[in-house]
């Protein structure tokens, strides 16, 4: 099978929380604020919509992967409405745009080169680049677990933990990272929560899923954040295999709280 593109370059954030000067120090595992390791949204239990209609995604063209994206987006305000109010916080749905060129606005500055999608924590806004390739076989599953990652970061937002996470910018470089693994991380997982519960709903196979785990998710993306700390992929987003597995871990729970990473061990975070 082949390797999809998208699957090496997704799920960018960009935020100037994350402007802070990395020093080296030594640091043992630190214990994470309340707001990211005892969020109530852990308490929420399992999502409740279960039923969301995919449009086909074939031609890969600008309006379709808009409307597509569009559908996506409603079934998961749907979905995580009435989990972020039962955990007390104010629900807003992200604001959205698709773009075809790097460089674009997006609140958090210019689109960055090789991200799929970006969260810009500013204006709470979603960008999503169109290119020509994006869509490599009908039906991919791919795009779908992008905005659902996107959307990952704005539950993040909503629930405080982006915030939270601004408090570790300007702490080691070895602190800052596993914060910054264990933030993408959590977005992962929240994709697989919404993924999870729809599944069913969906016309899909399950080896679809299955090889999107396999080879690491949304992946390793040059994100905007990879610019302000001096190393992309894996340093900022986890191993393949630890994407992969929060996102099954997500998947299989359908519920926030498979997805605190942040008391996770380290192995599960590198
Ligand atoms: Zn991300």
């Amino acid at each position: 099978m082949r390797i999809s593109r998208l699957a090496l370059m997704a799920g960018a954030l960009a935020t100037v929380l994350f402007a802070g000067t990395a020093h080296a120090a030594t640091v043992s595992a630190p214990a994470y604020k309340p707001a990211l390791a005892k969020s109530p949204i852990y308490k929420t239990g399992k999502l409740g919509l279960e039923t969301c209609e995919e449009q086909k995604l074939e031609s890969g063209s600008v309006d379709e992967v808009r409307g597509y994206l569009d559908a996506v987006l409603d079934c998961l305000n749907a979905a995580w409405e009435p989990k972020i109010k039962k955990a007390g916080f104010a629900f807003s749905k992200p604001k959205f745009q698709v773009i075809t060129k790097i460089g674009a606005p997006t609140g958090c500055g210019g689109y960055p080169a090789g991200a799929q999608a970006l969260y810009c924590s500013l204006n709470n806004k979603i960008t999503f680049l169109v290119t020509p390739g994006l869509v490599e076989e009908p039906g991919d599953l791919l795009p779908m677990v992008v905005i659902a990652h996107e959307y990952g970061h704005h539950i993040q937002q909503l629930t405080g933990m982006f915030k939270a996470m601004g408090g570790y910018s300007g702490k080691s470089e070895a602190t800052f990272l596993d914060a910054v693994r264990r933030f993408e991380l959590q977005a992962e997982c929240l994709a697989g929560v919404f993924i999870g519960n729809v599944w069913h709903s969906l016309d899909r196979r399950q080896t679809e899923f299955d090889y999107i785990v396999k080879h690491g998710g949304t992946g390793l993306d040059l994100s905007a954040i990879g610019v302000k700390v001096k190393g992309w992929g894996e340093q900022t987003h986890g191993s393949a295999a630890n994407i992969g597995r929060w996102l099954k871990r997500g998947f299989d729970t359908e519920s926030a709280g498979g997805c605190n990473t942040w008391k996770a061990p380290k192995s599960q975070v590198s």
